[in-house]
Parts: C-alpha cells; structure tokens; sequence
C-alpha cells in the first residue's frame, strides 16, 4: 500500500516550491481497446505519486502560496454505476480517506478551476501529456481572461509540472523503496521459476504465461511493460514482444519482465540455456556480458554520474568483442568510433520508479546527472549479434542481456533484484534441481 503520509509530505513540498502558483494534475483517461472493452486502467503517475487515488476521472489541484491547501476532483458516489463498475469513495470519503483538504465532483471541475486560478501568478502543468486537458486548461484561462473588466486576473505564466516533481521522483523516499523491494521480490521469483521451468520444446508464451502467474498470485497488479520471452535469435530484436517461438536445445532465451506493484516498476532481465548447460560460443558471449554488468554495477555510487555505469560496460565489451574477434583494431579505436555498437546499440540503463523508464533528467555529455542515495536505475548491458560476412560464424544469431534494478546508497549500491540468479553455476545449479 502506499503511504498517504508520504503523498501528504509531497503535496505540501510541491505547494512550497510554486509560491502564488497553483498546480492542475490530472489522472490518466480509460482509453477503449475495441467496441465496449477497455484497455485495464492505469492512473497517471505524477498524479498517484501526489495522492496514491487510483480511480479514473480525477484531478488533482495544489494551491501554494500562504494558505496552502489541496483540492481533489473525484466521480460523485452513484449508486447505478457502482452495480456495474464497483465501488468508487465519492469526494467526502476520498477527502478523509486520502487527506485531502477538499473534495469535490469532478462535474463541477470547469465551474471551479477558474475560481481556483484566479488572481494567480502562475499555473503548474503537463502541457502537452494530453491534447485534451491542454485544450481544457486553455478555456480555464479564457473564462479568466473574460472577467478581466471585473478586475479580476489570470495567469500569466503557464510552467511545466514536471520540472518541479521529477527532481523528486527521480530520489525515492522510504515508501517507495519498501515497495520497490517488494516488486523487485516478486519478479525475480517469477524469472527462477522460468529458469526452472524451461524446457526445449516449449513456447515463448508457455514462459510468459508462468511469469505472469508469479506476478499476478503475489499480489501485483500487472507487467511494468510487455514480458520479452525471446529464444535463439529473436533475442536479437531489442523490442520483442511476439512470444510465439519454440524453445530449441542448444539455444539460449532472453527474458525481459518485470511485475509492476501498487504502481511501481520492476525490470529484470536474465538469458540462460534452454537445456540448463551454457556452452561454447553462447558462455563466451555470456562471460563477456556479465562482466561488464558486474563492472557497471561496481561503477553506481554517490559521486559517479549517470553515464559512468555505461562506460564501464562499453570498455569491457568493447574490449570481449577485440578478444572474441567480433571487431579489430585498438579498444580506444573501437569506442570512440562507436564500432562496437553494432553489437551493443542501446545504453546501459535508465531510472526506474513508478514508470518503467522514470521521470527524471539525465544530463548530458559534460555534465551527465550525479548519482545521490535513494536514486535507482536498471543496468542492463548486453550483446546481439546478427549475421555479417566479417562476423564469426559460430557467434551468429545470439542475443544476451543481463539487467538488475539497482538502488544508489551512501555506501554505494543495493542490488534490488540480487536473488535472480545470473552467474553461469548458479544459473545451471537452479536449472539442474528441476
Ligand atoms: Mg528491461
Ligand atoms: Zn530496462
């Protein structure tokens, strides 16, 4: 469950950091899959982060300034909808259950906003998340704008949201740690019972179907994105998502799932041997990703930044792929030129909190973001190898990724997502006790 002193603590930061501005959150729309069926609901992550409220048709507004006070937009209590879609709190009982200081129906939202914003300096706001809001926000101001002979005033500066809260999602405080671990928890039970499981002969999908079970009968509420169960060569597509091919002996499969719970992510990848025994070209190619997984890891502490983990990792496959003649010439040469990324085209990791790829800047080359306590990125090198006249034949078709979710900490890391086993004999040890 997530802490609505936690939430109460943000709202009332959040109201510090605007002075006169007022914030507008809103949650995120169902949207329709086909016909009747919708796609399963998934609230809008600023706006949970800010209150922990997962119903639909919902706004949040924080007023700061000297009387700081947050108001909650909600769906009215109805007992006829509630036969047909369950139960919803109803502005009152949301009030007093999410200790908001206000409640109202979100009917009354276009009546109330203007008042709200009225004789404000500024409005804090997604723009551009949602073509709709942006359009509604627009008429909130309009109606202002038309009372002006009334003396009274609009905004003038209309200022992005995100560049006050994500510098806050981006460190995790103890409330989400304690949820991150749970997640974290769940998804590596669900990757050794696949490691367990598999078998060749075996679809793509029967894995998936057992990840999602491990999830799902642990209390989470979904994937944090699309489970990638890729075997043989379709680990060599980044985004694969089909989960239709068989498992083969002598094949390796690459899983990237993790669950997602009470609204935030995991994301573990692990690529093991079907027939549960690494060999030749596939442990070389393993050997070389996990060690430059182990050195990016080593390379995640307070005073490092963000692309210092990256780096550590390009050196050593940099380095495997001269060794293994997958590339010649010089390791500086092979870096700077960038030749080793047709073997390595993605970068080693991203933050990761109630998104999957989380809220929250990265800096850039010369100035990359520092690394602080409570910050937690994935590092997740690897290696892909499509067929090429100069590329060796034996290393053909194979894809390798090792991914863990690692938490920043004053004395250097926690790797959340350690019991996935990933070293080759404990790999093979929990594959041999099936
Ligand atoms: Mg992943
Ligand atoms: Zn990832």
């Amino acid at each position: 469950m997530v802490s609505i002193e936690a939430c109460k603590r943000r709202r009332a930061r959040l109201a510090e950091m605007m002075g006169e501005g007022v914030a507008i959150v809103p949650t995120a729309p169902e949207r329709a899959r086909n016909r009747d069926s919708h796609y399963p609901y998934r609230f809008d992550s600023y706006f949970y982060y800010l209150t922990a409220f997962t119903e639909p048709e919902a706004v949040l507004v924080v007023i700061g300034g000297a009387s700081p006070r947050s108001v909650l937009f909600c769906r009215a209590k109805s007992e006829e909808r509630e036969i047909w879609d369950g139960f919803r709190y109803g502005p009152e009982a949301a009030r007093a259950a999410f200790e908001l200081d206000e409640a109202c129906a979100i009917e009354s939202l276009d009546e109330e906003l203007p008042k709200l914003l009225a004789d404000r300096e500024r409005v804090y706001f997604n723009l551009g998340a949602d073509p709709a809001w942006d359009a509604r926000l627009s008429g909130w101001l309009n109606a202002l704008r038309a009372q002006a002979r009334s003396g009274v005033r609009a905004p003038t500066e209309v200022v992005d949201l995100r560049s006050l809260l994500d510098p806050m999602r981006r460190v995790k405080d103890e409330a989400e740690l304690a949820t991150m671990r749970r997640a974290a928890a769940i998804s590596t039970s669900a990757h050794r019972r696949a490691m367990q499981l598999a078998r060749p002969g075996m679809h793509e999908y029967e894995l998936e179907a057992e990840l999602l079970r491990e999830f799902i009968r642990h209390g989470a509420q979904a994937p944090a994105y699309s489970p990638i169960v890729a075997a043989g060569s379709n680990a060599c597509v980044l985004h694969y998502v089909a989960n239709r091919s068989r498992l083969e002996a002598g094949e390796l499969v690459l899983i990237d799932a993790g669950c997602e719970l009470d609204g935030y992510a995991s994301d573990i990848t692990r690529t093991f041997p079907v027939t549960g025994r690494f060999e030749g070209p596939r442990q070389a190619l393993y050997d070389l990703v996990l060690a430059a997984q182990l050195e990016a890891i080593e390379a995640v502490r307070p005073g490092n930044h963000f692309n210092d983990p990256h780096a550590a990792a390009v050196r050593v496959l940099a380095q495997g792929m001269l060794d293994l003649g997958l590339l010649q010439g010089q390791i500086d040469g092979v870096i700077e030129s960038g030749a080793y990324q047709r073997f390595y085209m993605h970068r080693t990791g991203h933050w990761l909190g109630l998104d999957v790829h989380d809220a929250g800047d990265y800096g850039a080359e010369g100035k990359w973001a520092a690394l602080e306590p409570g910050m937690v990125l994935t590092v997740e090198p690897g290696i892909y190898v499509r067929p090429g006249d100069d590329v060796p034949e034996a290393f053909w078709h194979i894809g390798i990724r090792v991914e863990d979710d690692v938490l920043v900490n004053a004395a250097g890391r926690e790797v959340l997502t350690a019991a996935a086993p990933k070293s080759v004999r404990e790999i093979e040890a929990l594959m041999r006790s099936r």
